[in-house]
């Protein structure tokens, strides 16, 4: 039999499969089998993407592989691997890198296998020497604490040389006399901790529309080969979204099938993984950024072997190991951490959605505000009351025309009421730092990352003024560089100076500060933890994340500041995320008896996404989105392809970019630009949209430019970026 071999490397012009001879030796190799083969001169590892009868390579060119590494992954994960470096116009290799064991990626040579250990157990003999001194003299110390400590029964030798000193050349030689036997040992791979904030009493009764969720998915799960399973779960923050996942999972266990769980970021949202591990215990793995390779290599062989049968991750996840999955779930589908930054630039929900297709499984996609391609697509599932049939929470737009400082008098007077009351508050600012930016007040000068073209963001407590996006940092500056001058001015404020200006309105209350800059010391649980913990009220105030899926029954207040903020920047999802936003923060307040209310300041207050938000009113906002966006050929209408060409020095991004305008013409489609970008990590930057209605054109066409491309760019110093469904 010949193995048709992708070699895992980053060399894009090393185009496979190339074909191997499997020999007897080579027994149980198939697709999704891992082999380190012969490349000219080199050994390189590779993955099987086929096996055929016949090779079109001379009998005496095909040599046999060298080895077969232990682990293996599924067939049907080869085939999407392949799918998303297609779809995503990347390499095989990279597309493959996504969907073997943890540790294998093109980039990391070393790999990590299974943990073993050797295994110490008495022999007849070894428990006939006696434990006090006297028997055959060249028995050492150690090695009587050894043979007297196994009497217990078998151990690990690692164990032993800890508690006894008797080390691994110890045990070998008393194995050597007969004493005891030694052998290698899988081991049980070990579940790392979860935190479990804000457990909950176990929920005896569905509501009537739980109930009616529940069974539609069911019902979706039992329907006959080929049906389309795809469904979106939209139900109002509150509506016990999380409450169907558990038991639709509960549903595929017993069908004895395995199902994945999408989840935003798992350090951000701790609660929702934390209660699948409470409902499913050891069934689940959990796949997060925060394990040790060692770990996400055991939770990756837990589902490999079907001892773990529910993955619940983030993005990555949608690749879990798993066979004869029923069911994929996306959580707050809406989420941008779906899109992975890095090459591909996949989205995994529409990895997910290819792969439910693929296995012919129910996809299960929720949230309180669903994007329109969703919306538009699956088949709508409805909570429209949030448990316990409590009103959404009122929510009132205060415009900030001529409003000095940050805070409007009606937001003022909620937080001081809340103060009084000692309840607890939610307060969004998307922006961290103290404040945006700093001029000299003399000449005027602004303070800019000398390596982006963006103003450094002032952050007090760290003393430093910094890039947010490559990170460059410098001294908070005393006086200006070019004048003198010592008069700077701050512009704006950010999350480190609101903290401070609250905690004055609301003393004695605490306020709990969440954005990136904190969470780099304490993380995000403890600091929800605390809040959590804050008997007599507080106020936890931070950028997005303080938005996203938290549970606290005891919130009587959200506040967003700056809401249109993001209207202000020129991209079409734009209102599509400030309704979220808001819409999110607003689904964090009222959850308890004590009710709730919401108070968002804006610039606009009119703006469409926020009164829509305003009145909780999501169907109305997405059937307005979808009629402007099919106006402007936007998705779910059409499709975008953004190419990114950079350089060091101005000019060739810009000719590059150029020159791949001409080349890229898919039918009916248009390409905007070249536009230039702002400048960053030093590199100019030069954009491409390609904008069609024919996806899979508009992918070919672009793949084939820049692939005929790619050399004349290389030598000028271009990297280029493909980015399908930009966000
Ligand atoms: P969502 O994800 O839709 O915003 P959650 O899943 O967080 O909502 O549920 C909100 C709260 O309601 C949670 O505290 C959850 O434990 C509780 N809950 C869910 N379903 C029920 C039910 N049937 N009866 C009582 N409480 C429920
Ligand atoms: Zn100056
Ligand atoms: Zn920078």
């Amino acid at each position: 039999m010949i193995a048709k071999v992708e070699p895992l490397t980053t060399a894009r012009a090393l185009r496979g499969p190339f074909d191997y001879l499997l020999g007897p030796s080579m027994d149980g190799v198939g697709v999704g089998s891992m082999l380190v083969v012969p490349f000219a001169r080199r050994r390189i590892l590779g993955v099987v993407v086929e096996v055929v009868e016949h090779s079109d390579v001379a009998p005496d060119k095909l040599v046999e592989p060298l080895s077969a590494l232990e682990s293996d992954v599924p067939p049907e994960l080869v085939t999407l691997g392949l799918w998303v470096a297609h779809e995503y116009v990347s390499t095989p290799a990279r597309g493959l890198a996504l969907v073997l064991p943890p540790g294998t990626g093109t980039g990391s040579g070393r790999r990590t296998r299974p943990r073993r250990s050797l295994l110490a157990a008495l022999t007849a003999a070894g428990r006939d020497v006696p434990s006090e001194t006297g028997h055959g003299s060249r028995l050492g110390e150690r090695q009587r604490a050894a043979l007297h400590a196994l009497r217990a029964g078998p151990a690990r030798v690692s164990d032993l040389a800890r508690t006894t000193g008797c080390d691994h050349a110890g045990a070998r030689r008393l194995e050597e006399r007969g004493l005891v036997t030694l052998e290698w040992a899988d081991q049980a791979p070990r579940r790392p901790a979860s935190s479990v904030i804000g457990a909950r009493p176990v929920i005896d009764a569905l509501t009537g529309a739980q109930a009616t969720a529940l069974h539609d998915v069911i019902e979706a799960m039992d329907a006959p080969a080929g049906t389309d399973r795809r469904q979106l779960l939209h139900g109002v923050t509150g509506s016990g979204k999380t409450e169907v996942y558990l038991r639709a999972v509960a549903a595929t266990i017993d069908r004895s099938k395995t199902a994945i769980v999408l989840v935003p970021e798992i350090a951000l949202t701790p609660q929702t993984a934390g209660r699948f591990v409470e409902r499913f215990g050891d069934t689940v793995a959990i796949l997060h950024s925060k394990l040790t390779a060692r770990e996400r290599f055991d939770e990756w062989s837990r589902l490999r072997s079907g001892a773990a049968k529910v993955c619940v991750g983030p993005r990555s996840a949608v690749f879990a190991p798993l066979v004869d999955i029923g069911l994929i779930v996306v959580d707050e589908e809406h989420d941008g951490s779906y899109k992975q930054e890095g090459d591909p630039r996949y989205d995994a929900r529409h990895v997910a959605e290819r792969r439910a297709a693929g296995v012919d499984c129910v996809l299960l996609a929720g949230s309180a505000t669903p994007r329109p391609e969703s919306f538009r697509r699956f088949r709508r599932l409805v909570l429209s009351e949030r448990v316990d049939g409590r009103g959404m929470p009122p929510v009132e737009v205060v415009g900030m025309a001529g409003v000095k400082g940050v805070l409007h008098q009606r937001t003022r007077d909620a937080l001081s009421e809340v103060a009084r009351a000692g309840e607890k508050a939610i307060v969004l600012l998307n922006r961290r730092g103290w404040s945006n930016f700093l001029t000299c007040g003399e000449c005027g000068r602004v303070w800019e990352c000398p390596d982006c073209d963006v103003s450094l963001v002032l952050h007090r407590s760290a003393g430093e003024v910094s890039c947010h996006h490559c990170g460059h940092s410098e001294a908070i500056p005393g006086s200006c560089p070019e004048c003198r001058s010592v008069s700077l001015t701050r512009h704006g404020t950010g999350t480190e100076q609101l903290g401070v200006e609250l905690e004055r309105l609301v003393a004695p209350l605490p306020v709990f500060r969440l954005d990136a800059d904190t969470v780099a010391k304490e993380g995000v649980a403890a600091t929800l933890e605390r809040f959590e913990a804050a008997e007599s009220g507080g106020v936890l105030v931070g950028t997005q994340m303080v938005a996203k899926g938290h549970d606290f029954a005891d919130v009587t207040l959200g506040v967003v500041l700056d809401a249109d903020a993001t209207l202000r920047f020129p991209d079409f999802r734009a209102e599509e995320r400030t309704f979220a936003l808001v819409a999110q923060l607003a689904g964090r307040s009222g959850r308890g008896p004590r009710g709730g209310r919401v108070v968002v300041q804006a610039l606009d207050p009119a703006a469409r996404a926020l009164q829509h938000a305003a009145t909780h009113d999501s169907l109305g906002f997405l059937e307005g989105e979808l009629e402007r966006r099919g106006a402007l050929a936007y998705p779910p209408d059409g499709h975008l392809i953004r190419v990114v060409c950079s350089s060091t020095d101005a000019g060739p991004e810009h000719r590059a970019a150029q020159a791949l305008a001409k080349r890229i013409a898919p039918p009916g489609a248009s390409v905007l630009g070249p536009v230039p970008l702002f400048r960053r990590q030093g590199r100019e930057r030069a954009q491409l949209v390609i904008k069609g209605r024919d996806r899979e054109a508009g992918i070919v066409a672009v793949r084939r430019a820049v692939e005929e491309a790619m050399g004349a760019m290389a030598k000028e110093g271009v990297n280029v970026a493909v980015d399908v469904d930009p966000q």
